[in-house]
Order: structure tokens, then sequence, then C-alpha cells
């Protein structure tokens, strides 16, 4: 039986409701983090934690618990439910109140933790590589929604989800209002460009992805050069290497771009490095449940 934390007990799974009222779900008003556990040990917890308290900040939101209790919670949620490798989902609501978008109402926000097994994408994604499109849907101006904030609110990101899968595609590419690649629905982007490894800044639209800033230290060790830079289109299309980057993604690689094959049109070898390596240190490191 599956075991959730609710505020701040774990409960059965049949029990863990939320309550029609919560803002969380009336108007997506909450942050969330996804997390992973790699035989047992919860991979970046500090970094998620701190980045869950940083959208809490931009938001106006107080999580009722503090970094220590929030990082017992989840550990102890993945061992009441004897998960070693999988995913967790941690979301703070703004809780229950009345109809209308003020924040006032709401008198205790909710926390939920979920710790279950995860869906990974076929070892051909990363063997072969993916192919994605640009996509139409433009990604939010960091000045209306800033997309640092890890909100309940994807519609943006469904929006361009939905036209990459109506033309049979698992990922898009989203653009910024300026035209500049931003990130995908769920990831971040990087090109490789004679030998650089380049990926947009914040700014641009994109998250602080948790891997995004792994694979940032992966090239200091490797001694691969990884700059932040307004990427176009045509950088992309251009580019010898294309790859991905994201907690449930890990890193893939892309092998084509709006029918423009990436560089040879296969995985490249420095995609091949950082994956690797990635794969290395996610069962070196972490936090033992
Ligand atoms: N961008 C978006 C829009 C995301 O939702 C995510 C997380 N799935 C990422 C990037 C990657 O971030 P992380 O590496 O922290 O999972």
């Amino acid at each position: 039986m599956m075991k959730i934390f609710l505020n701040d007990s774990l409960v059965e799974r049949e029990d863990a409701k939320v309550s029609v009222f919560d803002h969380g779900l009336l108007y997506g008003d909450g942050i969330f983090e996804g997390i992973r556990i790699y035989d047992g040990c919860v991979f970046k917890l500090e970094e998620h934690l701190e980045r869950l308290e940083y959208s809490a900040k931009a938001i106006m939101l107080n999580i009722p618990m503090s970094r220590e209790e929030l990082s017992k919670a989840v550990c102890e949620t993945c061992r009441a439910n004897n998960l070693r490798d999988g995913y967790i989902r941690l979301i703070v609501t703004r809780g229950e109140g009345s109809l209308g978008l003020s924040i006032h109402s709401c008198k205790q926000p909710m926390v939920i933790i979920i710790a279950d097994t995860i869906q990974l994408y076929p070892p051909e994604f990363y063997k072969d590589g993916l192919k994605i499109i640009t996509v139409p849907t433009r990604r939010c101006n960091p000045a209306a929604l800033p997309p640092t904030v890890k909100s309940l609110n994807y519609l943006n990101n469904i929006l361009a989800k939905i036209e990459a899968q109506h033309l049979g595609y698992h990922e898009a590419i989203m653009l910024n209002d300026q035209g500049y690649v931003a990130e995908c629905t769920g990831d971040n982007v990087f090109v490789v460009h004679k030998g650089e490894v380049i990926t947009p800044s914040a700014s641009a639209g994109a998250l602080k992805g948790i891997t995004r800033d792994a694979v940032i230290a992966i090239g200091e060790e490797l001694g691969i050069p990884v700059r932040e830079a307004n990427l176009t289109r045509y950088d992309v299309w251009i580019a010898e290497e294309l790859f991905l980057t994201g907690t449930a993604a890990e890193v893939v690689p892309i092998v084509e771009v709006d029918a423009r094959p990436i560089g040879e049109g296969k995985p490249g070898p420095i995609t091949g490095r950082f994956l690797e390596v990635f794969r290395r240190i996610v069962r070196e490191q972490g936090t033992h449940i």
C-alpha cells in the first residue's frame, strides 16, 4: 500500500485527499520539486529544498516546515514505501481558501510528498537520441511569471507539449518572447559548438535545473568549457551536439531539431561523456534515507 506524506503525517493513498477549495487546484497557486532517489540515496536533496524555498519566497508562500523537517519527511516517505529507486514529488500548495485569487483567505499551506517508481525514457532514447522540434508557443516572459519559480502552473509548458505531441514528437524547444531559446517543456537545453557547451540563462526563460547545475559542474571537472548565452534556432540547427537535462530525463542526446540533423545525426561524444559522468555521480552522491 502506498503511503503519502500529507501535512504532517503519512496516510494511505486512498486517504490522501485535498480540498476542492485548495488554491493549488483552483489557480495552480503552489510550488513543487521533482527529485530522484538512486539506490537508497536522494540526489541533490539540499539543492531541491533550496530551490523550493526560493520558489516559495518568490510567490510569498510560507512553507510550514523547516528545511530539516522537509528533508526528514522526504526520507521517511521513501522508507515507508520501501523505495530505493524512484521519483519523489514534493508539493506545497497555497492551501484551502475561498473562491477568489487573494492569498489571504488561505490560512494553511498544504505539504504533500509522493514517493513512487519512475517511468524512465526507453534506453533507445539514450542510445539513438531523440528528435525534437521548436514549437510556436513561447515561454512565459519572466516579467509575467518567472520561469525560475517551479510553480504548479504548467499550462504554458503543456501547450507546447501538446504541439510537439500533435506532430509526433516527445519534446519541444520553447523560445522566449524575443525568439531566443528558453528551454524544453520539462528539461533544460544545451548545445555543443566548437568544443564549447552553451545553455540559455535563467533570464532567457530557463528554470535553474538541478541537473543543469550538475552538468555545469561536470563540465568543470572534465575541463570542458560551459557557459550561458542567448541561443537562436540557427545556433541550435548548426550545433555539433545537443542534449537535454532534467531530473527524470537525466542527460538525453538530441539528434534532430526541426528536421535538421544535429551533427552527424547521432548522439555526440561530448554528450556521451556528460551522461556517463552524470550516471556515475548519481550513485556516488546523495542523502541516505
Ligand atoms: N525546465 C522545466 C520547465 C522543468 O519542468 C524541469 C524539471 N522537470 C527542468 C527544466 C529540469 O530541471 P531539473 O534538472 O531540476 O529537473
